[in-house]
């Protein structure tokens, strides 16, 4: 089979047309699949056959976006999910139960957070949250003989810090756990995580995959790295027989795509948290212009920080694509092709100044999301982070004065002149 690049798989991966089919990706809208007979459907049950039975478990539109998000990440499967907070959960489910631990960077989106921090606690499982500057010794050294898993962001969200992979993937090996990176930020277009060591890759696919704000969904992609008979003892369910499919093992019979068979047939079929076929569908006419909308996006997002950075009503820019930015260096050598469409910067004035400037944006919406075709800001003090004291709010890095940004693909002219009519109307 040809290798494409990747501007071509966001094109044409996932789905070929034979002749006389449909050009383009059908949504194949069905709950369930016709079988003449019983061992056909005896054969699925037992996972002899990948044939689709029912649509939690997998259907034709989803597995073609599975296969073209697996093939943009360079890995060897996908599992598509219902929503990016569903891929995280089931990933970790996967290789971790109650008694198990898993260490993860601080500074990632804050549902992910609470997500590990709150409701996996409850179910058992404990996460040590580092700071992503500590050393790898250091991460090392907070390992335990029940940690399962090392997690971070290629680009977090909204702190925008850029993944040591270097650093994290050593410290992963060291310890004998996959590096799982949430690559939501960057997309494959700007971060391929499995190129820097990652093991195991997963989306929150309604942000630049959808990239039209009309989707919510998720994907977990694997990388075939990981050495699951290596550390057999630490996931007895990844090697040793699965009673409910008939004591399959999941490595010896599906080597480098065990993971997401494991969680197709466990994850998928038990949790439920499914892709529809429309979703997929939607996703995947998005992922067809990834390429170009990301360098647009990365292109304006640059010369938005460039000017926010020389305006007299703005107080400090974070962008990782500016040269004097603390992750410049690491978005040179992880993410050369740009730094994400995401800004954050600082109005002069405090939080009031903050939310003064949002009432004056005329092209920018005040939306909860990032990654939309739209260029969108929130002030996260005055809305997401509302509930929190000033004090918590500046613990979890959250200033007064913050406003994200996530720059669209509209004429740069007309942004810019957006956000410099509404810093000059600040506090008038
Ligand atoms: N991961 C990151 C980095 C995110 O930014 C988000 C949402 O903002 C999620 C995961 C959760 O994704 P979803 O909203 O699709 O559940």
């Amino acid at each position: 089979m040809t290798e494409y690049k990747f501007e071509t798989n966001c094109i044409q991966a996932g789905y070929k047309a034979e002749s006389g089919e449909p050009q383009v990706l059908p949504i194949v809208q069905n709950t369930t699949y016709r079988y003449y007979n019983a061992p056909d459907v005896a054969a699925l049950f037992d996972l002899e056959s990948s044939d689709f039975m029912y649509t939690r478990l997998g259907s034709p539109t989803v597995n073609a976006l599975e296969e073209k998000m697996a093939a943009l990440e360079g890995g060897t499967a996908g599992i598509a999910t219902s929503s990016g907070q569903a891929a995280n959960l089931i990933t970790m489910l996967n290789i971790c139960e109650a008694g198990d631990h898993i260490i993860a960077c601080a500074n990632i989106y804050g549902g992910t957070h609470n997500l590990f921090g709150v409701t996996m606690k409850k179910m058992g499982i404990e996460t040590t949250f580092i700071d992503q500057d500590i050393s790898k010794e250091e991460i090392v050294a907070l390992a335990k003989p029940n940690t399962k898993a090392l997690f971070g962001e290629s680009l977090g969200n909204p702190a925008l810090t850029v993944l040591d992979f270097d650093k994290f993937s050593g410290a992963a090996r060291e310890i004998g756990v996959p590096l799982i990176v949430d690559n939501t930020l960057a997309s494959p277009a700007l971060c391929q995580p499995l190129k820097h060591g990652a093991d195991i890759v997963v989306h929150s696919t309604t942000k630049w995959s959808d990239g039209h704000a009309t989707c919510v969904g998720g994907m977990i992609i694997e990388g075939g790295t990981f050495d699951w008979n290596k550390y057999a003892d630490k996931y007895p369910g990844m090697v040793e027989p699965d009673e409910s499919y008939h004591g399959i093992k999941y490595v010896e019979k599906f080597g480098k795509q065990a993971f997401c068979v494991k969680l197709r047939a466990q994850m998928l079929r038990d949790i439920g948290c499914t892709m529809a076929p429309m979703i997929a569908f939607l996703t995947f006419q998005g992922l067809d212009t990834l390429h170009l909308r990301m360098e647009r996006h990365s292109e304006n997002a640059m010369a938005v920080a460039k000017f926010l950075q020389q305006h007299p009503m703005v107080d400090w820019v974070k962008y990782p694509g500016l040269e004097d930015d603390d992750d410049h260096e690491r978005q040179l050598k992880y993410m050369p092709k740009g730094a994400s469409g995401v800004l954050c910067f600082g109005v002069k004035g405090g939080r009031a100044a903050g939310e003064d400037f949002l009432t004056h944006l005329e092209l920018a919406s005040i939306v909860v999301h990032v990654g939309d075709i739209r260029t969108s800001v929130l002030h996260p003090a005055s809305t997401t982070h509302r509930q929190l004291s000033e004090e918590e709010q500046l613990a979890g890095g959250i200033r007064p004065e913050l406003i994200r940004a996530s720059i669209g693909c509209e004429n740069l002219d007309d942004i810019i002149a957006d956000f410099d009519q509404a810093l000059n109307k600040v506090g008038k």
